[in-house]
Formats: structure tokens, C-alpha cells, sequence
């Protein structure tokens, strides 16, 4: 089973996470279960602390569908200001024009610890910027208005208690 996406508004999303200091093997079962959770459930990238765990590592998807990790991620250069929808696995069912940078150029370490740089524009600029995000403790929804994170609030919190009450009653009866 693979694990749960943490559904925001949730501490551990709103918490910059830790760097990783132990490179190697020891990322493997982390990037493992990440893996199976982005693609259980559909998604173009996922941040480590989308499952509860907050270390600096995300999966970025490419739009050949395969995957690339980053560790220790930063932005160094961003330019060209857009306005995008975007969504996320921890905000289910919302879908937000968002500010975003059309071009940026990071820099960030893979399971090795070996240092990389890369400039990206269009759909993997936008994944990283995302994932990037998560990592520094920022879901998409802290760009949109106070009004439209207000609402979406709301929903998460029924869909949350929706979800509790489902498990209940799951646990409850017998059924077919
Ligand atoms: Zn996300």
C-alpha cells in the first residue's frame, strides 16, 4: 500500500524541511515510497514531506513521464512571470491560476550527493517550482488570495472529515 498524501492544511507541509546530510543508500527506501505514492495517485511530482516526512528531497516529473529526484533544492535565477493553473496532491480536486516564473534555473544534489544545476522553462520549470515550494514549506495555495485559501480551507476540511467518517463506518460494518 502506498503511503498517504498528507492533505493540506496540514504542520508538516507549512514546515521548511530538513536538509539531507546522509546521501546514498540510505535516501533509497525514502525516494521508494515516494515513487509509489506519486504514482498511485497520478501525480507529476511529489515532496518528501507530502508523506510525512520532512526531509529535502522531491521526485520532479519530466514530461516523458519519467521521474527525476532532487535534494537539497534551490532556486537561483527565476524570470518571466506567468500566471499558470496549478494543482496539488495535497489539495485535492482545486485547480488555481497561480504566479509562477515562466524560466528559472536551480541547483540541487541527486541520491549520490553529486551537485547539479539545470535552467528549465515551460511544464518542468513549473514542477520544479512546486516541489520547490513544498520543500521550503509552501503549498501552492499561499500564492492565491486570502479569500480563494479561505474556501479551499473549507473543502479540505470537509473532504478530511468526510474521509474520517468513511474509515469509521469502514471499520464499523460488513459489507460487499
Ligand atoms: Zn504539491
Amino acid at each position: 500500500m502506498p503511503k498517504p498524501i498528507v492533505i493540506w492544511p496540514d504542520k508538516v507541509l507549512s514546515t521548511r524541511t530538513r536538509r539531507v546530510a546522509a546521501f546514498g543508500a540510505a535516501l533509497d527506501p525514502l525516494l521508494e515510497e515516494m515513487m509509489e505514492s506519486v504514482r498511485a495517485a497520478e501525480g507529476i511530482g511529489i515532496a518528501a514531506n507530502q508523506i510525512g516526512v520532512p526531509l529535502a528531497v522531491a521526485w520532479v516529473g519530466r514530461e516523458d513521464g519519467t521521474f527525476f529526484e532532487i535534494v537539497n533544492p534551490s532556486v537561483l535565477e527565476k524570470s518571466e512571470p506567468v500566471s499558470l493553473e496549478e494543482g496539488c496532491l495535497s489539495v485535492p480536486h482545486e485547480w488555481e491560476q497561480t504566479p509562477r516564473f515562466g524560466k528559472v534555473r536551480v541547483r540541487y544534489q541527486d541520491r549520490t550527493g553529486a551537485e547539479h544545476e539545470l535552467s528549465a522553462e515551460g511544464r518542468l520549470a513549473h514542477v520544479l517550482q512546486h516541489e520547490i515550494d513544498h520543500l521550503e514549506g509552501t503549498t501552492f495555495v499561499e500564492h492565491l488570495s486570502q479569500l480563494k485559501r479561505g474556501l479551499i480551507r473549507k473543502r479540505m476540511q470537509k473532504l478530511q472529515k468526510d474521509r474520517s467518517t468513511e474509515h469509521v463506518h469502514g471499520d464499523d460494518c460488513d459489507h460487499d
